[in-house]
């Protein structure tokens, strides 16, 4: 029974006097507690109570097969064939570890982290954040770009694993089965091939401490991520069975792929094989190594054993980004609208228009939605107010609206 104390009485946490809180609860031997303590004992009981819940056994039965996860990407994500399989055979074997029996002495899965290749705008991150959909494993996408080496202004890679901290609600059991998505890891490349010459803040020391993460180690997470200070409970966060998936641009990796190409195949034969390159797509002969000549330590390369790069879209396949996709731009507008019983309806015409635009201004899919949205914006203001309940875009609209536009203003990050 709980009981308000008068008199100079203080809160034993907080010691702050009664005058100040709400509410004295008592305790024994003249201890006390305020009403603000006690919920916030609450809620640190809760905290902990999760950290050290058991982890649920995982049913082998309900992983999702490589196909299955195949087919809903396929829902998203247009193109990059290679790169879906990928990802699925990945994620599926990362579930068969998981749900393999580690009393056992049989044989031992070893994980394999991911590293995608691919232009920006290519779907990277899209096929990232749609295989998270299907996932019922904590999962997070982190940019390497804020990563910097200990000491430095930027965050400790540890921060990585503070965010699938916080997706599995600081159940550190959870967290350390879950997959991690980094994205920009090509922007912690080695600056120079002469690691020497200044500090390079961002590059390999970054590699040297993202490496301990992907090999499997026992890291001191902070909890609320920024920088790790003395003060600061780390909770230890063992990576062994995380399973990470890198994505970058790798802007320029062709020339190097294609140096390598050129240096390999040498005399009559090797001139025939140079003729089968397909020089539009040079991407898809990339291995391991043009990774290192990029700037990747080789350790980091050995520790992303599944490589896989993305196409770069056509014509074809910006078309299709249009209105195929299960939540295409299209569709999407076309919803927007419909939230006020109004039927929208793009002419054929409009969205080759948008496609030839989009590629023009060298926008690739990014621009897409900022081409629609300029064309758009007008009658997203206007329709609402009036009675009319259908518009029809046409091609003259579509080049009324975005001809008043500056090309500039569409160019998307
Ligand atoms: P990246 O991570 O490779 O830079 P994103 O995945 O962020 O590229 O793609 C940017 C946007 O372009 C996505 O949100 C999506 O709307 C569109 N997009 C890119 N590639 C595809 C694709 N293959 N299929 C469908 N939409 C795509």
């Amino acid at each position: 029974m709980s009981k308000k104390i008068s008199g100079y009485t203080r809160c034993s946490f907080c010691g702050r006097p009664e005058s100040s809180v709400n509410m004295l609860i008592s305790g024994l031997d003249s201890t006390y507690i305020c009403d603000e303590c006690s919920i916030k004992s609450v809620e640190i009981v809760n905290e902990n109570k999760k950290m050290f819940q058991r982890k649920k056994p995982y049913n082998k039965n309900s992983i999702p097969k490589p196909m299955e996860i195949k087919q809903f990407l396929d829902q998203y994500v247009i193109g990059q064939e290679e790169a879906k399989r990928f990802l699925s055979v990945a994620v599926y074997n990362h579930y068969k570890r998981l749900a393999q029996n580690t009393d056992s002495d049989d044989v031992e899965i070893e994980k394999s982290n991911i590293i995608m290749v691919g232009a920006t705008g290519t779907g990277k991150t899209l096929l990232a954040k749609t295989i998270a959909r299907k996932l019922n494993v904590p999962f997070t996408i982190v940019d390497a770009t804020v990563l910097t080496e200990a000491g430095y202004v930027g965050e400790d890679v540890e921060t990585i694993l503070t965010r699938l901290l916080q997706v599995a609600d600081y159940n550190v059991d959870e967290a350390q089965r879950g997959i991690v998505f980094i994205d920009e890891i090509d922007k912690i490349a080695r600056k120079s091939d002469n690691p020497s010459i200044t500090r390079d803040v961002s590059g390999e020391g970054v590699q040297q401490g993202l490496l301990k993460l992907l090999e499997g180690s026992v890291a001191q997470v902070p909890p609320q991520g920024g920088r790790k200070h003395p003060e600061q409970k780390m909770i230890a966060v063992d990576t062994q069975n995380i399973l990470f998936i890198c994505g970058g641009a790798f802007d320029g990796i062709e020339k190097k792929i294609a140096q390598r190409l050129n240096t390999h195949v040498v005399g009559y034969e090797a001139s025939l094989q140079t003729n089968h390159i397909d020089h539009n797509n040079i991407l898809q002969y990339i291995a391991p190594q043009d990774l290192k000549s990029f700037g990747l330590i080789p350790e980091i390369v050995g520790r992303l054993p599944i490589l896989t790069y993305l196409e770069p879209l056509d014509r074809d396949a910006l078309r299709k980004i249009l209105t195929e996709p299960k939540n295409s731009i299209v569709k999407q507008y076309i919803k927007l609208f419909s939230m006020d019983s109004i039927t929208l309806q793009f002419e054929d015409e409009v969205l080759e228009y948008v496609v030839d635009k989009a590629i023009e201004f060298k926008l690739g899919a990014r621009g897409l939605r900022a081409i629609v949205e300029t064309i758009m914006i007008d009658s997203m203001f206007e329709m609402p107010s009036t009675t009319d309940k259908q518009l029809i875009i046409n091609i003259d609209y579509a080049r009324k609206k975005l001809e008043k536009t500056n090309e500039h203003r569409l160019k998307v990050a």
